[in-house]
């Protein structure tokens, strides 16, 4: 029987997670704000579901989870709400190297991350001044993609930025045309081997509607503003002739991550990219943990299904890596 008891926050891909562990023989804790329980009653993935009032109550919970010998599985809800530096802070044992999350949280260390694995970016202009071809403005915080938007040039820039007088907190970053792909990788810091899992795009409200009006309606209809908001994933098989680059740079991004950040990266880890008509791949950001756009696959993949004789999601992988720490006495190397 497995040691380790798996938790994580009832949100983003919490179910593939706690399915992912329970097939693993682990037993899950499911931790819920009130009110958002019902997912976790009505899929049977969860074995406790602890229920707190709001994210400032983790705390209050933490001692009961470490006397339960409860590892967190980190996701983008539970780092959004909690802030990474309060999840810094955390005494409980996190799936997952800390260190990282300072690199991936700052765009500036991230690019410098990104750029050094030599991974193509899109050009950043630090000021109005020096925009000289598209781009995106994209805001920080929650707004999970609302508000941003795309400018010709220097003028539209300026005209646009002004119907958000109270945003200061915003990059300005080339517009690559092209398709979005996100990557889903696996690393094993126990078997030093790199898995590519699977590939996502993601279903934007309302950006993925445009494309249904024409452009006669869209002039004809009330001001539209893109907004990016996500709402779903969508499965994607690559081409397969892309394959070698994208493990290519999924192994220099790994290598790079242990120069910056001892031990470096490893279990899960997304390149969210572009490409373009010339077949550039050009990543506009890193997750370094699980990220949604795997939940199409809680059955696995196509990729999964090349390398494993059993649904192997994201989730499952991550509580495999636990179960063969354990087995190997080597929990101290992944839980940080
Ligand atoms: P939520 O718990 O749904 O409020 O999401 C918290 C954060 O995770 C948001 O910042 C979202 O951008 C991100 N997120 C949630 N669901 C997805 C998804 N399906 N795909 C990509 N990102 C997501
Ligand atoms: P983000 O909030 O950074 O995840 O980006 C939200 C959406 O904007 C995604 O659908 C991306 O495909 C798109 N996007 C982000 N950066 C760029 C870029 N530099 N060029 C074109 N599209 C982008």
């Amino acid at each position: 029987m497995a040691k380790h008891k798996i938790a994580t926050i009832g949100s983003h891909s919490a179910l593939q997670i706690l399915k992912g562990a329970k097939d693993e023989g682990f037993e899950t804790i499911c931790i819920c704000i009130k009110g958002k329980e019902k997912p976790y009653k009505m899929f049977p993935v969860a074995d406790n579901i602890i229920t707190i009032d709001s994210y400032d109550d983790f705390f209050k919970i933490e001692d009961q989870l470490v006397k339960e010998n409860a590892v967190i599985i980190p996701h983008a809800s539970f780092i959004a709400y909690m802030g990474h530096e309060k999840v810094e802070q955390m005494k409980l044992p996190y799936f997952g190297n800390k260190k990282i999350l300072h690199w991936e949280s700052d765009r500036k260390m991230e690019r410098q991350w990104l750029t050094k694995a030599g991974l193509l970016m899109p050009k950043i202009f630090e000021s109005p001044d020096d925009i000289d071809r598209p781009v995106i403005v994209k805001f920080h915080g929650a707004h999970g993609g609302a508000g941003y938007f795309l400018a010709k040039h220097k003028k539209d820039f300026n005209k646009k930025i002004k119907l958000h007088p109270n945003e200061n907190d915003y990059v300005i970053q080339e517009y690559i045309m092209g398709v979005p792909m996100y990557v889903h990788y696996f690393y094993s810091s126990i078997t030093g081997e790199l898995e590519i899992l699977s590939f996502d795009k993601r279903y934007e409200s309302n950006v993925d509607s445009l494309g249904r009006v024409s452009a006669r309606d869209q002039i004809a209809l009330p001001r539209i503003d893109p907004s990016y908001v996500i709402v779903g994933n969508l499965p994607i098989v690559v081409r397969e002739s892309l394959l070698p680059r994208f493990i290519e740079m999924g192994e220099n991004t790994i290598k790079e991550s242990k120069e910056i950040a001892s031990p470096g990266l490893f279990g899960p880890f997304c390149l969210e990219c572009i490409i373009t008509p010339d077949q550039e791949i050009y990543v506009f950001e890193i997750s370094a943990r699980i990220v949604a756009g795997t939940n199409p696959y809680t059955h696995g993949s196509p990729y999964s299904y090349l390398k494993y004789d059993e649904p192997m999601s994201t989730g499952r992988r991550i509580a495999r890596e636990i179960k063969i720490a354990e087995k190997q006495n080597k929990t101290k190397e992944i839980f940080h």
